[in-house]
């Protein structure tokens, strides 16, 4: 069931899907008229409830995963609004969305959409959102940031202060690089798209920063005494959670390992 809230004047809608035992919530903002992120097609019916009641002017995808892009061809057949993706996420958006069975059970299916390139920068009546490149979770992963307001959009590059497993596309290293570029510009409040509003959000990407660095440390430590990455995620992590089993791996904490 939809939840809806707001945070000063952005409305936020939040689901939970499931795959077995497995839930994770999915929030999307529409701040001033400028959707971002639209939410996974597994979900079509009540979130485009929710957009209908919503005044929509244009959406901003921060990458092309199916949970966030998974209604983006409902908007663009049923609402007349751009939709933008980073400009090298658009091949991707141009096929049907090929991926396992798990993500389709958890995310429905995300149908060919017709995305406009991402531009630097996104206006709505009230505020200004730079658009920042910001690798790491996917290649091609865009943050919004509203300096004024100290706002940040992070798409899927927050999630958690201390990660158990990663995707298979994710580059620790990267998200390590774009998080401390991003420490460096003046905000409060991180948005989401799975953990929601988080205020002092500057604080806790710092946490997620340090966590994943003092990794770093200890696995670069143990590469060199020899050991292969398969061996220091066994001595580090030495557990297996279901989603790993249930996503074939691509959800798994040797991804972190092997890429950090
Ligand atoms: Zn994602």
């Amino acid at each position: 069931m939809l939840e809806t809230s707001t945070y000063g004047d952005i409305s936020v809608a939040k689901e939970v899907c499931y795959v077995g035992d497995n839930e994770t919530k999915v929030f999307v903002y529409n701040v001033d008229g400028l959707l971002i992120d639209c939410g996974p097609q597994s979900r079509e019916k009540e979130f485009t409830e929710w957009f209908k009641t919503q005044n929509i002017n244009q959406v901003a995808l921060t990458h092309n995963h199916e949970d966030h892009s998974g209604n983006a061809a409902w908007i663009q057949k049923n609402l007349n609004v751009p939709v933008y993706l980073h400009p090298m996420a658009i091949p991707y958006a141009h096929e049907e969305g090929m991926y396992p069975k798990y993500r389709q059970e958890m995310w429905g299916y995300r149908h060919i959409f017709d995305p406009m390139p991402m531009p630097e920068v996104l206006k709505t009546g009230r505020y200004t959102f730079e658009v920042l490149d910001t690798p790491g979770h996917a290649i091609y992963h865009n943050c919004f940031y509203e300096r004024s307001e100290g706002w940040l959009f992070t798409g899927d590059l927050y999630l958690g202060t201390h990660l158990l497993v990663c995707f298979f596309e994710e580059n620790i290293r990267q998200t390590i690089d774009t998080i401390e570029r991003l420490l460096k510009l003046d905000f409060d409040t991180v948005f989401c798209a799975h953990a929601g509003v988080i205020e002092n959000g500057k604080v806790r990407l710092e946490k997620k920063l340090n966590n994943l660095k003092t990794l770093q440390e200890q696995v670069v430590h143990m590469r060199r005494q020899g050991m292969t990455d398969r061996e220091i995620d066994n001595e580090i992590n030495g557990f297996e959670l279901d989603i790993t089993s249930i996503s074939g791996g691509e959800w798994s904490p040797y991804n972190i390992i092997r890429t950090v």
